[in-house]
C-alpha cells in the first residue's frame, strides 16, 4: 500500500507521510477548485475585495455575502525566503526550496512554494504562473513557477 502523500523527492530516506492541507470546512471549495485545475477565492459582494484565506464573512467590511469565483492566477513574486532546513521530515528532500507570497491580479496574496527554479534565480517582482500538483484524488497542491513564454 503506497503512501497517498507520495515518496519525498530525493528518495532513500525512511517514509513520512506528506503534510496534507485539511480538506473540510470554509476552505472545501478551494481545494475542490484546485483539484480540476483552477483557483478559486472568495469575493465579497459588499466591498468588491477578494478574501484570503477562506472564511465565512468578509474580513474587511464583515460582510457575509462571500462567494467564490475563479480567478487569474498569474501573478508576481511579493516577497521570499529561501528555506534549507526542513521543518517537517517530508521535506528533507525538498529543501532547499523557496517559499513565497505571490500577488495575484486581484490582489490577494497566496502563500506558496515556487517551484522549477533554482533560488538563487528568484527575485521580487518575476512574474510566476500556477502549478498544480496532485497528490491524489483529494489533494492537489498549488505551487507557481516562474511563467514561461512571457
Ligand atoms: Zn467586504
Amino acid at each position: 500500500m503506497k503512501d497517498p502523500g507520495g515518496d519525498a523527492p530525493g528518495g532513500g530516506m525512511p517514509s513520512f507521510p506528506r503534510p496534507l492541507p485539511a480538506l473540510e470546512g470554509d476552505a472545501a471549495p478551494y481545494w475542490r477548485a484546485l483539484a480540476r485545475g483552477a483557483v478559486e477565492l472568495q469575493h465579497c459582494a459588499a466591498c468588491r475585495r477578494h478574501v484570503f484565506p477562506p472564511r465565512p464573512f468578509c474580513p474587511l467590511c464583515l460582510g457575509r455575502e462571500v462567494a467564490w469565483q475563479e480567478v487569474d492566477a498569474r501573478g508576481r513574486v511579493a516577497t521570499f525566503t529561501t528555506v534549507h532546513r526542513a521543518t517537517h521530515p517530508w521535506f528533507t528532500g525538498v529543501v532547499p526550496y523557496v517559499y513565497a507570497l505571490v500577488e495575484l491580479p486581484c490582489g490577494v496574496r497566496l502563500p506558496t512554494r515556487l517551484v522549477d527554479v533554482r533560488p538563487e534565480d528568484v527575485c521580487v517582482g518575476i512574474d510566476v504562473e500556477p502549478r498544480f500538483e496532485r497528490v491524489d484524488d483529494a489533494v492537489t497542491l498549488l505551487h507557481f513557477a516562474p511563467r514561461s513564454g512571457g
